[in-house]
């Protein structure tokens, strides 16, 4: 798996695993385990969860996937990378730090390797980052970053002194929503850090757009390969699509082998044209 680097030297495989939804009905649960370590075991190693999703629920799923994976000899701890957010809500000095523990807890882990603010709220900035930087330090996260921060909100983090420790940005990015481009991913690749693209199938919608799945079948892929495929061509971008079905996890893994040739590129963009001006952070 090709990996995308963040500004401290760490890798985080450049296509991973979504997992919102998920730990919401527990009549689905043996499922949902069974679809993470079915994950894992063909090859995914980024899972992206939150203490938001399933209301810790789907953290738990994660670290009951992990827990089996690893016990089972099919994946090291140190070969993953585990990705979980803090609600806005929680995010002051203490609150960070406390649910950043909980949602150890609910992984059954003693780090995660990166932890977002999960959007910005009312706590200011500053005592976000300066909870962050102390669980960096004491080693129970390995990274952390934000989400859902647009250009200006990135420049006003990196003013912080703190905020240059930032290791990534994770936004609303899929063909239908390519803003991003403008002068958000320009910024992050500038600073090193790698954009996490979110809803990179557009919630499934990309999957039925008839026009790219024409395009899809003569090169003998999907839609939903050739969008996630189209974001990965983009330097310094890593997408989480979410999938419990076998052929989608097995379609969406694959979709971060498939190289398109520049002809490909400019077709994609002329069904799904990129921004020709600044338009401000979409938000799921
Ligand atoms: P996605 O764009 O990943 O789409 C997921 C949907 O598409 C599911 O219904 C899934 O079906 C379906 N799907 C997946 N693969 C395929 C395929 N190959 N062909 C056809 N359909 C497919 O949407 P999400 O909103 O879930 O975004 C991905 C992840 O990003 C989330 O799960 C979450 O981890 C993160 N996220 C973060 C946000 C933030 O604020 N930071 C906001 C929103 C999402 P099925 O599950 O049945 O296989």
């Amino acid at each position: 798996m090709r990996t995308v680097s963040t500004p401290s030297g760490a890798a985080m495989p450049a296509l991973g695993l979504g997992t919102w939804r998920l730990g919401e009905d527990a009549s689905l649960r043996a499922a949902e385990v069974a679809a993470v370590r079915s994950a894992i075991a063909m090859g995914y190693r980024l899972i992206d969860t939150a203490e938001m999703y399933g209301d810790g629920g789907s953290e738990e799923v994660v670290g009951e996937a992990i827990a089996q994976a690893i016990g089972a000899g099919e994946v090291r701890r140190d070969e993953l990378f585990i990705v979980s957010k803090v609600l806005p809500h929680n995010a002051s000095r203490k609150g960070t730090e406390q649910a950043c523990a909980r949602s150890l807890q609910r992984l059954g882990l003693d780090r995660i390797d990166l932890y977002l603010l999960h959007w910005q709220g009312s706590h200011p900035l500053r005592d976000t980052c300066a909870a962050l930087q102390a669980l960096a330090a004491r080693g129970e996260i390995g990274e952390w970053g934000v989400s859902n921060f647009d250009v200006d909100d990135m420049a006003d983090l990196n003013a912080l002194g703190e905020g240059k420790a930032c290791a990534a940005n994770q936004v609303y990015y899929s063909l239908s929503e390519r803003g991003p481009e403008f002068s958000l991913l320009p910024w992050l690749r500038k600073h090193g850090q790698p954009l996490m693209a979110y809803s990179p199938i557009d919630q499934g919608t990309l999957a039925l757009d008839a026009e790219l799945g024409e395009m899809a079948a003569r090169r003998g892929v999907t839609a939903a390969q050739l969008a996630l495929a189209r974001l990965l061509a983009e330097p310094g971008v890593v997408a989480i699509p979410k999938a419990v079905r076998e052929a989608h996890l097995r379609e969406n893994l694959a979709a971060a082998d498939l190289v398109l040739t520049p002809e490909e590129v400019a077709e994609v963009d002329r069904l799904h044209p990129p921004p020709h001006r600044k338009t401000p952070l979409a938000m799921i």
